[in-house]
């Protein structure tokens, strides 16, 4: 299991998204931030995402 940390991408926000693999997380983020956030799918540049893959972290809780 895979999360991220909403705070850790620099929102004031405490939700944390699960996945099973980056694209699953990458994918939940941007449905996140687009709901929850105001972000539009321009937001998310290149380094952006790489930024956020780079916060992902290895969850050993299921
Ligand atoms: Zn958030």
């Amino acid at each position: 299991m895979l999360s991220l940390k909403c705070s850790d991408a620099g929102f004031d926000c405490q939700h944390t998204i699960k996945g099973n693999s980056k694209e699953e997380i990458m994918n939940q983020a941007k449905e996140h931030g687009k709901r929850d956030h105001n972000l539009q799918d321009s937001d998310f540049s290149p380094e952006l995402v790489n930024k956020i893959e780079n916060l992902i972290t290895e969850s050993k809780i299921s």
